[in-house]
């Protein structure tokens, strides 16, 4: 749907113009219907036979997701991990699939665990590396590499325009999880990607209120035809009132994305050097990891997320989490209020990810507050 004349922010504002011809609102309704009347001839001229895959919810938020990202058609599903999963249950067993070796936590459980029983050759590597890529890539045999971009939970950075350049030569698919950026500061298309997947649980809903996930394609394609199918077939779809929430929670995305990286780069700043933290990964830290790169590919921020070590070690870390009290001790991230998660304890064993960490999703509070309610939580342990 090309809408050159506005902006992105004027798209997600307005939810891409809604209105309703019949009433004149301004909001579209919820239907709460799983099925759709026939004509009398048994035809469905509605276009709509059930709910499951064609519920009227989703045309308006998925309308508006891939305007966003610039793509061709978006799928909402009732989670992320749906999303995710759904990208490589449309691949066949025997299929050699990349992934990092350090990503979200539940889908590298899920690559490791059920794709691999299922037949999917599955092999992680260190993404961020284009020579680690060009080396894993099995022309023909390889069908699919996936990236996240910021990564969890140490947010490095994969050169998406030198990726996708290693992959299609390859003659492999390429997805990018643009969870952490959001399409307010990548569009991960526009750099070459034929998939980008979204949990949009995080910053496309912004307020913790449901889950959800979403996938945009940049072309139609076979692959694209069966992630549809695994939609339809598997059932693993979004409801009424939760595609309702997203379309709502998607108006202020720009507004909270914007204030969440810039109170985020604040927060990196201040605590870069304190005597109380070993270390602290944000990409927008000139020092960090792929800065140059996210230069490149992120625009108006670095995002919202962040995350610390701490130089007392583990104990020092759930210390601290134990004792905030604006970051809230939960996990998840991209909602509206901060929260604070010592990762190690809900990764548990086998996890590469340092035990002394935290990680911090920030929110839109003022950010001296955040700082302040920080500084005395390390003070304390
Ligand atoms: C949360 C998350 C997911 C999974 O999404 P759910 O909505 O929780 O199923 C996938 N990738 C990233 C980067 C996430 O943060």
């Amino acid at each position: 749907m090309a809408n050159e004349e506005i902006h992105p922010e004027s798209v997600a504002a307005q939810a891409l113009g809604w209105l309703d011809e019949q009433t004149r609102a301004i909001n579209p309704p919820i239907h709460m219907s799983s099925t759709f009347l026939r004509d009398a001839d048994n035809q469905y001229r509605s276009g709509r036979v059930y709910m499951r895959d064609q519920n009227p919810a989703f045309d308006q938020a998925e309308a508006v997701i891939t305007e966003l990202e610039g793509g061709h058609q978006t799928l909402l599903f009732a989670s992320g991990m749906a999303a995710a999963t759904a990208v490589f249950q449309g691949l066949r067993p025997g299929d050699h699939v990349l992934a990092p070796n350090v990503m979200y936590w539940s889908l590298r459980n899920w690559l490791t665990g059920f794709a691999t029983a299922w037949g999917l050759d599955v092999e992680l590597i260190e993404m961020t590396d284009p020579a680690v890529v060009q080396a894993a890539l099995r022309p023909g045999v390889t069908k699919l590499v996936w990236v996240e971009t910021p990564a969890n939970p140490l947010w490095t950075i994969t050169d998406i325009v030198a990726t996708a350049e290693l992959v299609h030569a390859a003659g492999a698919l390429l997805a990018v999880d643009s969870t952490a950026a959001s399409p307010v500061l990548t569009k991960p298309l526009a750099f070459g990607a034929d998939l980008v997947m979204h949990s949009a649980t995080k910053y496309l809903n912004g307020h913790s209120d449901l889950t959800a996930g979403t996938l945009t394609t940049r072309v139609d394609n076979e692959h694209w035809q069966r992630v549809r199918a695994v939609r339809a077939q598997g059932g693993a779809t979004l409801g009424s009132v939760e595609s309702w929430l997203l379309l709502r929670g998607m108006r202020t995305l720009f507004l909270r994305v914007r204030t969440a990286s810039a109170s985020a780069l604040h927060i990196a700043e201040h605590f870069d050097g304190h005597p109380g933290i070993a270390e602290v990964f944000y990409p927008g830290l000139p020092t960090s990891h792929g800065h140059l790169v996210a230069q490149r590919q992120m625009s108006g921020g670095f995002g919202g997320m962040l995350s610390i070590r701490l130089r007392d070690g583990v104990d020092a870390a759930i210390a601290v989490a134990a004792s905030t009290r604006l970051w809230k001790r939960a996990t998840s991230l991209g909602g509206v209020e901060s929260l604070i998660e010592h990762r190690g304890s809900i990764e548990g064993p086998g996890s590469p990810v340092p035990l002394d960490l935290l990680r911090l999703s920030v929110g839109i509070e003022h950010v001296d507050d955040l700082i302040a309610d920080l500084e005395r939580a390390l003070a304390e342990i």
